[in-house]
């Protein structure tokens, strides 16, 4: 069940500006062009509901209903949002010679990707506010959430995706009910058309940080890990950030932790892991920038941080410098071999952008930059079962006696 409270919400803010804008309202973009970000009455929350009240509740993400913006229960609209397990990482903790390596599953949620946390939110608030129509341009796990929570719905659904996009995001895709579309283009020229298209189509643009919605359902892996972790953050976040809707949402769940009185010690460094063909905020981080400029030829095996050039370049970059956090990128070998390292030594099946993280530990770590003493956070944004694994070439013919000593090659 989810809890019947009142929300919360007191009004939207445009993250640059300050500008107040009210809630309740179907928003984009602030009037600076920029992300909106929701404010709550947090003093009020505290009151509402204490951990205790939050222990008796389902493992969902719903059970952070007083944090979140829908206001009529009736208007969620669930595909089952279950916690995920934080699980640790011994082999490897082991090899590296650090105290505690934790990986944040994401891949167990509807979808295969936490993707469904975002779009959980924009979803329920796009029919709360009277959505009929959503479009967003994706490179892969954001439009097959979009076509699930919208068939869900009963909202319809349009997606527009680079050709290079995974084959299995395209289908799924389809198959969840939304009008798909390949593009011989870019993710930016996916996002024109949707722009470009709201006044013919009349849709909902639910690009990445282009509605106020995603990064509070993104938020709430920063309060599953919180509540996981007893109120006691760790000491280094490490992030596979396209778009940065989820290292944006995690800063944002500490701060209104924080100003809740729910949280002691400090907080973590964030650490921004992107792929080397594709690294604008590490460059920008690098540089001492406030923007990022655009990635040229962006590439990578790793498509869900495949972005060029991300809306909330700046809040990222503000979380890494608050955090005394960094930015670093991996290359497409590194990720690949981890990948292959993780799944035979600790029995998980990571997605590319999750193994980038535990490539990015690894050189952090030789590096300094992580300490051996560190608890470390990492996180496995999707399930490995949606992206290409090597081949199996070893096969048995029954007309012949089966050679046992040969069984372990
Ligand atoms: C979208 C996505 C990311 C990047 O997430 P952001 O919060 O947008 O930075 C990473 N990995 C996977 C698998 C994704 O689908």
């Amino acid at each position: 069940m989810i809890p019947e409270t009142p929300t919360f919400v007191t009004h939207l803010e445009c993250s640059e500006t300050g500008e107040v804008y009210a809630a309740d309202e179907i928003h984009n973009l602030s009037r600076a062009g920029k992300p909106l970000l929701v404010r709550y009455d947090l003093a009020a929350v505290a009151k509402a509901v204490s951990k205790a009240d939050l222990r008796q509740r389902l493992p969902e993400f719903w059970r952070y209903r007083e944090l979140l913006p829908v206001r009529d229960s009736d208007n969620v609209v669930r595909l089952g949002e279950l916690m995920t397990p934080l699980l640790p990482c011994r082999t490897l903790e082991r090899a590296l010679g650090v105290t505690s390596v934790l990986i944040k599953d994401e891949g167990r949620l509807p979808t295969g990707s936490f993707k469904a946390r975002g779009l959980a939110l924009a979803v329920s608030m796009a029919r709360e506010l009277g959505v009929k129509r959503m479009a967003m341009p994706t490179n892969g796990n954001a439009g097959a959430a979009l076509a699930a929570y919208c068939t869900r719905a009963g909202i319809e659904s349009f997606v527009f995706c680079p050709d290079d996009t995974p084959e299995v995001n395209v289908r799924e895709t389809a198959l969840a009910g939304a009008h798909t579309w390949t593009v011989n283009g870019l993710i930016n020229d996916c996002g024109r058309i949707v722009a470009d298209g709201k006044e013919a189509m009349d849709w909902f643009d639910t690009s990445t940080l282009k509605e106020p919605y995603r990064i509070e359902g993104k938020k709430t892996m920063g309060l599953e890990l919180a509540e996981q972790l007893d109120w006691q953050l760790p000491d280094v976040i490490l992030y596979p950030t396209g778009g940065g809707t989820g290292l944006i949402g995690m800063w944002k769940a500490f701060a209104e932790l924080r100003e809740m009185g729910w949280l002691s010690g400090p907080f973590p460094k964030m650490v921004a892991v992107q792929a080397e063909g594709c690294a604008p905020i590490v460059r920008a981080f690098k540089a001492g920038e406030r923007h990022a400029t655009p990635w040229q030829d962006a590439h990578t095996i790793a498509a869900g941080i495949r972005v060029p050039a991300a809306l909330g370049d700046f809040l990222i970059l503000d979380a890494l410098r608050d955090s005394g956090g960094f930015a670093t990128a991996v290359s497409d070998d590194a990720i690949t071999d981890m990948q292959h390292r993780i799944a035979r030594e600790e029995g998980m099946l990571l997605c590319p952008e999750g193994a980038a993280t535990a490539a990015a530990l690894v050189q952090e770590v030789s590096t300094g930059r992580i300490g051996r003493e560190d608890q470390v956070v990492l996180f496995n944004c999707a399930t490995g079962l949606k992206y290409p694994m090597p081949a199996v070439n070893q096969h048995l013919d029954i007309s012949n006696p089966v050679d046992f000593s040969q069984l372990r090659r």
